[in-house]
């Protein structure tokens, strides 16, 4: 029995499924998940002393690489000041003032410690913005969490076979509208069926949840009329993409303000941060500003700043990260396709900057229908083919893979070859 497999043994007596969040248990792709013991730069290293070439980065955050100096300095640096206060801080202000220097459409910002929070405090803003109650979300889109995204939600609420998660009271569901994403129709249908009762639509300008589906040329463009046309709230649910599809996120990319943002992962530099932003009326009905409540203990903690501070003050100073982020996620998607070619496979691959996802589909995937119709056997297969090749996937195929800049040239070749075998390997 290796190390991991022990741990995951030791770990299933004490936590439920052995994991503390639910895809890291490897449930959809087989197996006992390797337990990860530390990393650095584009690698993990865990805790059977095997190494891996990083594509999931903590889900997003690490897109500097592990243990990235200038971040580990900050927080080295602030924990001389002891870890909280629960009290204001100059690095919070900091923090503020240079989130709305780098997301266009934000104007006033409230630190959280997660994207889950950032999204339920969205959502409420926008309700006690609004005065109405219901809501519109995406299939597949996740959300985080909160009751009220758990409906048709994607990333591991999918990959657990519970996209509708028992607990949701039938009341909050009902205040939940879905429609399939790159669906303009049947959003306008569910709006006019709805009348004056939608407070927000939110999505993830570029999905990462149900694999990365990119948005289809209109599609943001009307979502943003149809809220300008009925007084809704548009929320960018850019915990994913912000920071990493640009330096101010989807809305910089595609040119689309939102009212509100929802941030996370990076804005962190590793540390539990999330962030929610936007114009300043809507804003200010936020306490102690205004009537809507949300609060924190460890909101805006001072270490977390420190991290997430340098993390963005890094991204903000350095153009070129984003533009090798895009030549190593290009580079990355034209290997693969070129190793489908060579295995006589049609599937898809979707991919956008340093968000990518190969499907198990000979599907286009622009909705969360065409990602449920890959082959998830096969991926699982792949995947384990990857892993013993040293390259550490997202364990799920509902999940977009995330690329930092310390993959070099090399590890991107080492990469596609091992995508090559795989391939060979599990079909
Ligand atoms: N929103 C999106 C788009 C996400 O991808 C996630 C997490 O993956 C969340 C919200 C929830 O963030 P957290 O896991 O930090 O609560």
């Amino acid at each position: 029995m290796t190390t991991s497999e022990q741990l995951f043994k030791q770990a299933k007596q004490v936590i439920p499924g052995g994991v503390n969040s639910p895809v890291r248990a490897f449930r959809a792709v087989g197996g006992s998940p390797v337990f990860i013991k530390s990393a650095k730069g584009p690698y993990v290293f865990d805790e059977d002393g095997n190494q891996y070439i990083e594509l999931i980065n903590s889900w997003g955050p690490m897109i500097l690489g592990h243990a990235f100096e200038p971040v580990e300095k900050a927080v080295r640096d602030a924990i001389q000041h002891s870890f909280s206060f629960g009290a204001p801080t100059r690095k919070e202000v900091e923090m503020a003032e240079l989130i709305i220097d780098m997301v266009p459409s934000v104007e006033k910002v409230r630190m959280v410690n997660s994207g889950t929070e950032a999204t339920m405090a969205a959502i409420r803003v926008a309700r006690g913005f609004t005065g109405r109650d219901k809501i519109i979300k995406f299939e597949g889109c996740y959300h985080g969490h909160g009751d009220s995204f758990l409906i048709a939600a994607g990333s591991g609420a999918v990959t657990m076979g519970t996209p509708d998660s028992p607990g949701v009271t039938k009341a909050t569901a009902l205040d939940t509208l879905t429609a399939p994403y790159n669906n303009l129709q049947a959003v306008e249908m569910l709006i006019d069926n709805n009348a004056n009762q939608i407070a927000a639509i939110i999505l993830e300008p570029v999905v990462g949840n149900m694999g990365c589906v990119l948005p289809e040329p209109g599609f943001l463009e009307g979502i943003r009329n149809l809220c300008d046309q009925h007084g809704i709230i548009l929320i960018f649910d850019e915990v994913m993409t912000g920071f990493r599809l640009a330096k101010g996120g989807a809305q910089e990319r595609f040119g689309i303000t939102p009212d509100l943002t929802t941030m996370g992962k990076i804005i962190g530099g590793g540390m539990p941060v999330g962030a929610y932003g936007g114009r300043a009326d809507i804003m200010n009905v936020v306490s102690p500003a205004g009537p809507v409540y949300q609060a924190g203990t460890l909101s805006g903690n001072p270490i977390a700043m420190s991290a997430g501070l340098a993390m963005l003050r890094y991204l903000n100073e350095h153009p070129e990260v984003y533009t090798r982020l895009e030549e190593i996620g290009g580079k990355l998607a034209e290997g693969f396709r070129a190793g489908l070619v060579k295995a006589g496979l049609n599937y898809t691959i979707n991919q956008i900057g340093s968000m990518f996802t190969l499907f198990m589909t000979d599907r286009s995937v622009s909705n969360f229908a065409d990602a449920k119709s890959c082959d998830l056997p096969l991926f699982g297969r792949y995947f384990h083919a990857m892993l013993k090749r040293g390259v550490y996937l997202a364990p799920s195929q509902f999940e977009s893979l995330f690329v930092s800049v310390a993959l070099t040239d090399d590890l991107i070749e080492q990469v596609i070859q091992a995508n090559e075998e795989s391939l060979r390997e599990a079909i």
